[in-house]
């Protein structure tokens, strides 16, 4: 049976609109991604924005670092929408953004946000002069911007300026509370200082990354008390593999479950050579796992025990979520709803028929010593039991058929 529906963030920060989509207010929680190509190389770009585009990030940052990538990212946004993808693009800037902006008023108006750090401006009295040039070029283009702090690299003035003021407590408090009022102050300056410069509020995103769980949780704690800002989630720096998926999950699952985030990005270090997407589908898995979107029908497959000595279930299970996965470009437009579907591809007869049932559709395979039959059950009824070389096809196309037959009418 299908799960949750979706929930509606309920922290409501004030809505922007991105391009072609908004974030906060009563909107969902968005993915968003970031390329890792050379801006100025407009072909890998554009293939790599694709890339993550269908993998379904929603928001793609790329580096805008120098004359060349500012020059290249109008044919960016032009061959991407030649392509049929109005996928908005955040431009990342740091110190020279406002040189950049100004030199290249198509790159200015092709990206649909930019991101400032407000670390990363300039030093002593060129930071305001410059954070002021950047803010006001955001102004007369109408775009958001998001002012993304992030403890690898704080506006040094701010830190010596709060370090100090600590000192003077009766009873100063421990470091990393002081580094948590620095992320939050640096956020929320920044922040009124661009609206006063005329930014409206309906145009900030706010971001404070650190790259301890326990560390980012309680400043994005601090910050959704403090503010109604949209806010963009991110664990910095959360390595690669199983760690860096870990560690994220285990840090936005926290923020989101209590209502905070309205963007999410989960930062993987790629293995060298390694699929810039992962970083998309482990975010949807997050938000699908919480209930708070669906993307794709879960697979819902038992762990293996000593009742099965069989890799059989495991390869189906695998199988059937490439399939379901490969199927839903097509299918999310004929056949609304399946992303909600539910899948089980069970083990033995213990929790298989119990787990199918609870499924829309479900298989119950053989285990050891079981007879070699395989009951399939739809919406909570057992229809039929395969068995032979072909059951893995067999059920595939059940599956297949039921799409069609639950959901094609509503196409
Ligand atoms: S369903 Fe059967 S094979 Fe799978 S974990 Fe449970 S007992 Fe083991």
């Amino acid at each position: 049976m299908s799960v949750s529906p979706p929930l509606i963030n309920p922290r409501h920060s004030v809505a922007v609109r991105i391009g072609s989509v908004t974030v906060g207010g009563a909107a969902p929680v968005l993915i968003q991604s970031m390329t890792n190509t050379d801006t100025a190389d407009v072909d890998a770009t554009v293939r790599q924005v694709s890339e993550l585009a269908h993998a379904g990030s929603e928001l793609v940052r790329i580096t805008v670092n120098s004359e060349a990538a500012a020059r290249a990212v109008p044919g960016i946004h032009e061959r991407l929408l030649k392509a049929g993808l109005d996928i908005p693009l955040v431009g990342d800037f740091h110190f020279n953004g406002h040189k950049l902006l100004a030199n290249h008023p198509d790159c200015a108006t092709a990206l649909a946000k930019y991101r400032i750090n407000p670390g990363n401006v300039g030093r002593g009295r060129k930071r305001d002069e410059q954070f002021s040039a950047f803010i006001e070029i955001a102004c007369r283009h109408d775009k958001p911007v998001r002012i993304g702090v992030n403890w690898g690299s704080l506006d040094q003035v701010l830190v010596a300026r709060l370090m100090d003021e600590n000192s003077r407590r009766s009873e100063p408090r421990e470091s990393h509370e002081v580094m948590h009022k620095i992320m939050v102050t640096s956020a929320l300056e920044s922040a009124a200082q661009a609206e006063a410069i005329g930014l409206g509020r309906d145009h900030i995103i706010l971001s404070a990354k650190m790259s301890g769980v326990q560390d980012l949780i309680a400043v994005y704690r601090e910050l959704s008390v403090r503010c109604d800002y949209a806010l963009h989630l991110g664990l910095t720096e959360a390595g690669m593999g199983t760690r860096g998926v870990v560690a994220s999950t285990a840090a936005l699952a926290v923020l989101l479950q209590e209502g905070v985030g309205d963007t999410i990005r989960i930062s993987l270090t790629p293995e060298p050579g390694g699929d810039r997407t992962r970083e998309v589908v482990v975010a949807q898995e997050l938000l699908q796992s919480m209930g708070l979107r669906h993307f794709t029908p879960a697979v819902i497959a038992c762990p293996g025990c000593g009742r099965t000595t069989s890799h059989y279930f495991q390869q189906l299970a695998q199988d059937i979520e490439g399939h379901l996965r490969a199927r839903m470009p097509e299918w999310r437009l004929q056949y609304p709803g399946v992303e909600e579907m539910t899948v089980a591809v069970m083990g033995c007869v213990v929790n298989g028929p119990g787990e199918s049932k609870h499924a829309d559709i479900g298989i119950s395979l053989p285990g050891t010593g079981e007879k070699p039959v395989a009951p399939v059950y739809v919406d909570g009824e057992k229809t039929v039991t395969l068995k032979g070389e072909s059951i893995a096809a067999d059920f595939q196309k059940l599956v297949d058929d039921y799409v069609q037959r639950r959901y094609g009418r509503h196409a």
